[in-house]
């Protein structure tokens, strides 16, 4: 085997964040996704010095280095709302979790760029989020900001390779800036993966317009739902609308080595199962 590919899950920081890496040693994943807080609240207390400690005591016992983990950001934050009351409350939600990430030690933040609300164009709303991403770097330190691209759905911005590039290119520090492609959202938006050509013209693309070295995940996931759809709906490996091929090809392709691979799959029962079987189509 000449890849290097780390597979794993987003798993449960249920009783705190220190716990997220036994669940993923768990399930035999080698590298994990979590949450740096509750994803539907607000706000959350501040860690204690005990609770840092814990985590990257358990980070290291588990075999895990911190570049292997891909925090996720919270579901309220929305840093291209329109309303600046409520972008600001986004923003100091998503400096909290830049700033959880630095104290547990951690490299990244994968985040949903943002909506429009249909109150703005998207133009203005890719401004928007970079700014925020701006005054966000600015007060923080070795983490950095990985855009999601997204399926499009409502009025989400990301769904396009070239917003991306748009807010990476509005962003002053491009040192900290990194991108996460979801399978799932990339078929949903468009972006085919149903044969190896597919997948090479859709990488092709992402390179010629963001550019490969942005990389730093991947979340392999499944869709319920048809190609180009346009909606945001998980499936386990296998069991969904994106060929297998999809996945072989991403597996035994060397750009995709040595970052996270995590599943955001519906079933996490079957996790276990489902790193198995990617790693199995791995024939490099
Ligand atoms: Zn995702
Ligand atoms: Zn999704």
């Amino acid at each position: 085997m000449t890849t290097n590919k780390l597979v794993g899950a987003h798993v449960s920081t249920s009783g705190g964040v220190f716990n997220a890496p036994l669940n993923a040693k768990a399930i035999g994943a080698t590298a994990f996704a979590m949450f740096t807080k509750n994803q539907r609240q607000w706000k959350a207390a501040a860690y204690t010095d005990e609770t840092i400690e814990r985590f990257k005591t358990n980070l290291a016992a588990n075999g895990y280095t911190p570049d292997v983990v891909l925090p996720h950001d919270g579901y309220l934050i929305n840093l291209g709302n329109p309303d600046p009351e409520k972008r600001k409350r986004s923003l100091d939600a998503f400096i909290d979790e830049m700033t959880r990430c630095q104290q547990l030690g951690l490299t990244m933040l994968n985040m949903h760029p943002g909506s429009h609300l249909r109150e703005i164009s998207e133009d203005e709303c890719l401004t928007l989020i970079a700014e925020c991403i701006n005054q966000t770097l600015e007060v923080t330190k070795g983490v950095t900001v990985a855009l999601e691209n997204t399926a499009g759905q409502g009025s989400n911005m990301g769904y396009r390779f070239e917003h991306l590039a748009t807010i990476i290119d509005r962003v002053d520090d491009k040192s900290r800036m990194g991108v996460v492609i979801d399978t799932c959202h990339s078929y949903s938006a468009g972006y085919d993966l149903g044969t190896p050509e597919a997948c090479d013209k859709t990488f092709k693309a992402f390179d010629d317009i963001v550019g490969m070295k942005y990389l730093c995940g991947m979340h392999i996931n499944d869709s319920k739902v048809p190609f180009e759809s346009r909606k945001d709906r998980h499936h386990s490996i296998g069991q969904g609308t994106i060929p297998m091929v999809a996945f072989e090809y991403i597996m035994n392709d060397p750009r995709f080595d040595n970052m996270p691979l995590i599943l955001e799959t519906i079933d996490d029962t079957i996790w276990p199962k489902e790193i198995k079987l990617l790693h199995s189509l791995q024939t490099k």
